[in-house]
């Protein structure tokens, strides 16, 4: 793989050059501490505070960008008695400074919105998107991520367009694409050679990395478990009874996909529009009727863990966990993917 080289001091002016062409979206730290994913302003002086806050270091990043591509709320279309107006929005997104686990995420995002049916809404988003991942030295939780055991991170091995390796003053590059390689030329002034003895350098800082995840399960074995017949009604039972309904699991997880679908209207005109919805809400799944084929809280349980750690498996091939360890750090009862894949798997409770 292609090795190249950015100072960390040249971060900033390649994110300035990069805004003039793309719609940027960068974890930036606000004035309340919270580290998000933000989309940078094209207007200069919102560009050069919004710069300010940039943070590439291994902080917890509270929502991961899956927004750029799926918004919590978005139109449709608008439509009147005549004509329906469609409103998908494509631009060419720069995804910088995504940590590994959540490009996972994305990639996952891009298999499910095309698989059964193509999502145009959410296609046309994502298809001229570049990947700037940054690889974790240290999980940003450590008592939450468990990448190690996904094989999400804390480096990807493949899937980005170009992958940061944080080697102090500066970022060592992997170039992992056409796409990723294009980019550096664009910006060849920034990106320099590597030296000769940095390959086995970026080796070096994976392994350290991969050390310092402590919280490891055994996901192999999960999926594997989850493919065949089993009955976890006890699981699912408990955890149902104390999951206090709140979405906060499902908002924060960066391959939830469920939403719901609600036309505004005034007169003859109105605007179609989506918003994030959870299998976990009792109205998910009520029909028309008033039936609920999934009116117990169990089942709705059974179906968050079925549907992500078996049937995205068996019909994507990846996971439908990421391993980000953001349900265990947002649910007020300490529900967690980590914690149910562990019970499943060494049969103790945890939860
Ligand atoms: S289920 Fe939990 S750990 Fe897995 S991707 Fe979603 S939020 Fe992250
Ligand atoms: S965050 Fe916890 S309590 Fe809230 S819906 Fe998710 S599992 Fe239930």
């Amino acid at each position: 793989m292609t090795l190249k080289k950015i100072l960390k001091s040249d971060i900033k002016e390649l994110l300035r050059q990069s805004a003039k062409e793309w719609e940027v979206y960068a974890p930036v730290t606000a004035e309340e501490g919270d580290t998000l994913f933000t989309r940078l302003p094209k207007e200069k002086g919102k560009l050069e505070k919004a710069l300010q806050g940039i943070n590439l270091k291994d902080e917890w990043v509270v929502i991961s960008p899956k927004d750029a591509f799926f918004p919590q709320l978005e139109d449709m279309f608008h439509f009147d008695k005549e004509k329906i107006i469609d409103t998908p929005s494509p631009s060419k997104k720069l995804i910088f400074g995504v940590r590994p686990c959540d490009a996972k995420g994305i990639l996952f995002s891009d298999e499910f919105f095309k698989k059964n049916y193509e999502d145009k809404y959410y296609l046309s988003r994502a298809k001229d998107k570049l990947m700037i991942a940054v690889g974790c030295l240290t999980p940003p939780r450590p008592e939450a991520c468990f990448c190690t055991s996904a094989k999400t991170g804390p480096f990807l091995e493949s899937g980005f367009d170009l992958q940061l390796v944080d080697a102090g003053g500066a970022y060592l590059v992997e170039i992992g694409s056409d796409k990723g390689s294009e980019f550096v030329n664009a910006h060849a002034k920034l990106f320099k050679n590597s030296e000769k003895d940095e390959e086995d350098k970026v080796k070096k800082i994976k392994s350290k990395a991969a050390e310092a995840v402590n919280l490891k399960v055994d996901f192999e074995k999960a999926l594997e478990i989850m493919k065949g017949k089993n009955d976890f009604t006890e699981n699912y039972e408990r955890i149902g009874e104390r999951c206090i309904y709140c979405g906060g699991c499902l908002y924060v997880c960066p391959t939830c996909t469920c939403f719901n679908v609600l036309d505004d209207k005034k007169g003859d005109k109105g605007v179609r529009r989506r918003n994030w919805d959870g299998c976990v809400f009792r109205g998910y799944t009520r029909e028309a009727s008033g039936h609920n084929p999934r009116d117990k809280k169990s089942l709705r349980t059974t179906r968050r863990y079925e549907h992500k750690l078996k049937y995205d498996y068996s019909a994507t091939g990846m996971s439908g966990c990421i391993a980000c360890g953001r349900c265990l750090t947002s649910c007020p009862v300490k529900i967690g993917m980590s914690k149910f894949i562990e019970e499943i798997t060494t049969g103790k409770r945890t939860m």
